[in-house]
């Protein structure tokens, strides 16, 4: 039997953060949430025969916000994969949520479920800055989420950041650091903030409302984090996430190290083989589908072995210990070509890339610039 990662993608929110531009829609009528939520069972019985095969490792039940939907409908969700699938000894179940909608009872709930990993969206522990995103929970809010999950049993907690906002001083955000470290929570993923077009903090920006971010301050604020969580006992394992010893996530490493997964839901993406497919992104297509009987795939791209081994090198250069090209050549039986090659010297004289004890990975720069290098490598 093979391992397998499953994503359930729950795309409801309480309301619509300013910078988002993820599958996830507010004020959805409960209606469409319980025919959602019934699609979603019926689309997890067509991959049954998946269960021949495979065992679960992994499931990750994001979103959206999947704490905003009841726990009972977590449960089914629950119930039908462990009908359909057997499971590892020691799966890692996370679910995410924010602290606006992750009650206690919630939270128990899921526990007594075997969900062992929480992931909650804290953003900022500045009031005014939490404001600017939109975000509708206070940084109080948070911690008693963190106190309420600890006290029914998870240890396994990771907490959401971003940096390089609009108004946030280097100060602000070591403040929010130091705030964080306090928690002593063993898993911390610090994005920089990406200004999507079409979303609301865009046209704040656009209309001088609020200002825009300074490159070069998001540039000091990577540094300091890179600096200040490992001195704290942080693992810097992969380019925005850093965990305490034992707690990486192993359903986002199934991701980095090109393992295979299905995505269940909306939009939901999946790799399994040399197929990578994704879901209907519409509720009305995703919902016509389910019912007419069929998986509500939207698009099928079979990938060549060259492609699937540049997909590997651009996602296991993700994670800070870097790729074995000997081992990615046997992986996939094939020598890496001559012109990848080529761009991978030109990466190392521009120090981008370089080699640590027969690995390849990205260099300091290297890190800031990784859109630009896998843009390279699989361009
Ligand atoms: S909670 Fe997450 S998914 Fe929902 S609107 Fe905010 S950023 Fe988007």
């Amino acid at each position: 039997m093979k391992n397998l990662s499953v994503y359930v993608h729950i795309p409801f929110c309480k309301s619509k953060c300013h910078y988002c531009d993820f599958r996830s829609f507010e004020n959805c009528g409960t209606d469409d949430i319980e025919e959602y939520m019934g699609d979603l069972i019926k689309e997890m019985d067509f991959y049954r025969d998946l269960g021949k095969t495979y065992v679960i490792d992994t499931i990750f039940i994001g979103g959206g916000t999947p704490s905003m939907v009841s726990s009972e409908a977590i449960a089914k969700i629950m119930e039908r994969l462990r009908k359909l699938f057997f499971f590892t000894e020691d799966p890692e179940i996370s679910i995410e949520g924010n602290p606006d909608t992750l009650t206690y009872d919630k939270m128990d709930h899921y526990h007594k479920l075997g969900i062992n990993r929480l992931s909650m969206g804290l953003q900022s522990d500045n009031r005014k800055l939490l404001k600017t995103l939109g975000r509708i929970h206070s940084p109080e809010d948070f911690l008693e989420s963190v106190e309420n999950a600890r006290r029914i049993g998870f240890d396994n907690i990771n907490g959401d950041l971003m940096f390089g906002l609009p108004g946030q001083s280097l100060k602000t955000f070591q403040h929010t650091l130091q705030w964080i470290a306090k928690l002593d929570i063993p898993h911390i993923s610090a994005y920089g903030l990406i200004i999507n077009e079409e979303t609301e903090l865009a046209r704040r920006i656009d209309q001088r409302i609020i200002p825009e971010p300074d490159e070069d301050l998001e540039v000091d604020m990577y540094d300091h984090l890179r600096e200040f969580l490992p001195g704290k006992g942080y693992q810097h394992y992969e380019i925005s996430n850093f965990a305490k010893p034992g707690f990486q996530c192993r359903h986002n490493r199934t991701y980095w190290e090109n393992r295979e997964y299905l995505g269940l839901g909306l939009g939901a993406h999946s790799s399994m083989g040399e197929k990578r497919f994704f879901n209907a992104e519409d509720f009305k297509s995703y919902h016509q589908l389910i019912q007419a009987g069929e998986k509500p795939i939207a698009g099928v791209e079979v990938l060549s072995t060259k492609e699937r081994l540049q997909e590997s090198l651009m996602l296991g250069l993700r994670l800070t210990e870097g790729i074995d090209m000997n081992y990615l050549e046997s992986l996939h039986g094939i020598t890496v070509e001559h012109s990848l090659l080529m761009k991978i010297q030109e990466f190392k004289v521009q120090g981008l890339l370089k080699n640590d004890k027969g690995r390849l990975r990205l260099s300091s720069s290297g890190l800031y610039l990784s859109n630009s290098v896998f843009r390279e490598i699989i361009g």
